[in-house]
């Protein structure tokens, strides 16, 4: 019997939606119905859809993206009604039912919130239900917002264990150079790890076209990857061939999932948590930290930023370096208590039974380039 897979597939706004701001019906049409085959024959699909402050816009007769905050949010409200509208529509045509879900990154940044976000998507997968998701814009004020939707589909990969993360686009791929530029630019099939010569290959793509969005869609490689999931970038033209890809066909660009992914509370912390302050380590608590030791307070130089206990902060040398991230066991004010401190004056002065300031179960090393740019 054939393997079900739970897939999750992201659109963009230049697909579902005209330059005038209409919707796109042709491509909804294509979309669900390939959505729909793929859950007739047993797949679970999760709908990451943006287009919502496009439809808003084009409902109001704007051309351009407004600035202010809050006419984006009003954009947001008024458009998303009218994209779930559009998609009750085709999917009872193909005989689906279908669910709005609206997040931010609050929703997977609280382990409490991520729980109840993911009984729900459970619950909606145990009903041949196809959760539609897209962020609380009409919400969300920059400061929580994850602010594109290729993120926010890859930080849903883990929380369902998904098998693959589809991005439809209007690029078909990842190129080595602009492709609208370089005629002799070449697509590359399979991505097996992200490394800085990607980053180079998109900072050409995006500063010569302007635009681009490359750029969000490696970062949601490198989220996907480490939670052991492949992601594929394809072509919103032959959006039908997602069918084909989830066969194992060559369609596109396939970024394949790291063979050594994170484990859940580690992909969580590196990804989905941003760190609230920082310690900074002399070099002798650095290499330790390298070999994987818990951090200790004769090591600290100082502390950064006010935090609690049980928040993520970074580990950083003295040169400013991130060493890792990893969940504290005291606040930033009862650190500073302690710093260059031996193990029994911390357990005295902090009236605890741990001596560690991080234990080595609850960190994360930052090597190299391998997760990106991480907050
Ligand atoms: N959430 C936005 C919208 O619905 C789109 C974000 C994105 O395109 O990545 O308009």
């Amino acid at each position: 019997m054939k393997k079900q897979k739970r897939i999750i597939i992201k659109v963009g706004s230049s697909s579902l939606v005209l330059e005038n701001g209409q919707l796109n019906n042709e491509f909804f049409s294509r979309l669900i119905k390939t959505i729909s085959f793929l859950m007739h024959e047993g797949n679970q699909v999760v709908l990451v859809t943006s287009g919502a402050i496009a439809v808003g816009m084009g409902k109001l007769g704007l051309t351009k993206k407004p600035k202010q905050m809050a006419l984006k949010q009003a954009c947001a409200a008024l458009g998303q009604a009218t994209l779930m509208n559009e998609y009750e529509k085709y999917t009872s045509l193909d005989d689906i039912l279908c669910a709005q879900i609206l997040v931010n990154h609050d929703d997977f940044e609280n382990r409490i919130r991520m729980v109840n976000l993911s009984n729900t998507l459970e619950s909606l997968f145990e009903n041949n239900i196809l959760p539609i998701i897209n962020e609380n814009d009409a919400l969300a004020v920059e400061e929580i917002k994850v602010g594109d939707n290729d993120t926010l589909a890859s930080l849903i990969v883990p929380m369902i264990n998904a098998d693959i993360l589809v991005l439809v686009s209007d690029i078909d791929g990842l190129y080595d150079k602009n492709p609208k530029i370089y005629k002799d630019a070449k697509k590359i099939d399979v991505v097996t790890s992200i490394d800085s010569s990607i980053d180079e290959m998109v900072g050409e793509i995006t500063s010569n076209v302007g635009t681009g969005g490359m750029a969000t869609k490696i970062k949601a490689a490198r989220i996907t990857t480490k939670a052991g999931c492949d992601m594929a970038i394809i072509s919103a033209n032959y959006v039908e061939k997602i069918k084909d890809l989830i066969e194992g066909e060559k369609i596109g660009t396939l970024f394949v999932g790291d063979s050594k992914a994170l484990h859940s509370k580690e992909h969580w912390m590196v990804f989905n948590a941003y760190a609230k302050g920082s310690i900074v380590v002399d070099n002798g608590a650095s290499s330790a930290i390298l070999k994987r030791k818990s951090l200790l307070a004769t090591g600290i130089v100082k502390v950064e930023g006010n935090f609690k206990e049980n928040n993520v902060i970074f580990i950083v040398d003295e040169y400013g370096k991130k060493l890792a991230k990893g969940i504290t066991n005291f606040s930033s004010e009862e650190i500073k208590q302690v710093i260059g401190k031996h193990s029994q004056d911390v357990k005295e002065i902090l009236k605890s039974t741990k001596d560690e300031i991080v234990h080595a179960s609850m960190m994360v090393l930052i090597e190299g380039d391998e997760y990106g740019t991480i907050k």
